[in-house]
């Protein structure tokens, strides 16, 4: 079984995942891998580095896509299809969904086009479930500006409206697979987002 966990910045998916993980080692016997892009996956993580360093600022948008396809591409084969293979269940956080929704959306590349490339590095493998952490643009912009105010943001993420524009993709693509992708408002508390959240995993999980 393939999870995937998404959002715009600011959602909170990384404090829901900690507090979700270990709940969930509890429900079941069957191993769980939890894992996020680049997945310390040594190939990826190279090419992840390419992306953010600072001293390639004018990389070219349609480079910036294909880069993360290819990054994905690496973690998939190396750490995603095995451990599918041994039963594993995976819990990514992010997947072909974020860069639809960044690059895509955010970046006005097109989400066809980029629903493409990434067709191409991932041979179809789709999540079997997705969560996707919905927040409003001034909610999660105002997160990242107390919690994480050092972040390295090359992608000038801070700027409004692409935050809004990411947010109008994981809406759109919230739209067009309704069986797949679950949404939680993500505005509120984590107590009570962490509660919906384990709702869902718990419909699709195998004891
Ligand atoms: O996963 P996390 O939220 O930590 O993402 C790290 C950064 O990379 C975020 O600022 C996110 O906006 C950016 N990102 C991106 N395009 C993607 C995935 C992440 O711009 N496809
Ligand atoms: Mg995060």
């Amino acid at each position: 079984i393939f999870i995937t966990i998404e959002g715009p910045d600011g959602a909170g998916k990384t404090s829901v995942l900690q507090e979700v993980l270990p709940q969930l080692k509890e429900m079941t016997r069957r191993e769980i891998v939890a894992t996020r892009e680049p997945g310390g996956i040594p190939i990826a993580e190279e090419i992840r580095e390419v992306i953010l360093h600072p001293k390639n600022t004018a990389m070219d948008e349609r480079t910036e896509a294909l880069l993360f396809a290819a990054s994905r591409r690496q973690h998939l084969v190396e750490k995603i299809i095995p451990a599918l293979n041994r039963g594993a269940i995976v819990i990514a956080d992010r997947f072909v969904d974020s860069s639809l929704a960044y690059q895509g959306a955010g970046r006005g590349l097109g989400m066809d086009e980029i629903a493409q490339i990434n067709l191409f590095a991932t041979e179809g493998i789709t999540p079997d479930l997705t969560i996707y952490l919905d927040v409003d643009s001034e909610t999660g912009l105002s997160r990242i500006a107390n919690s994480r105010m050092n972040e390295v943001n090359r992608l000038d993420l801070d700027a409004m409206s692409f935050h809004q524009r990411v947010r109008h993709g994981y809406l759109k693509l919230l739209e067009l697979y309704p069986e797949r992708i679950k949404k939680v408002d993500a505005r509120l508390s984590l107590p009570f987002v962490i509660e919906q959240v384990m709702e869902l995993l718990v419909d699709e999980f195998p004891t």
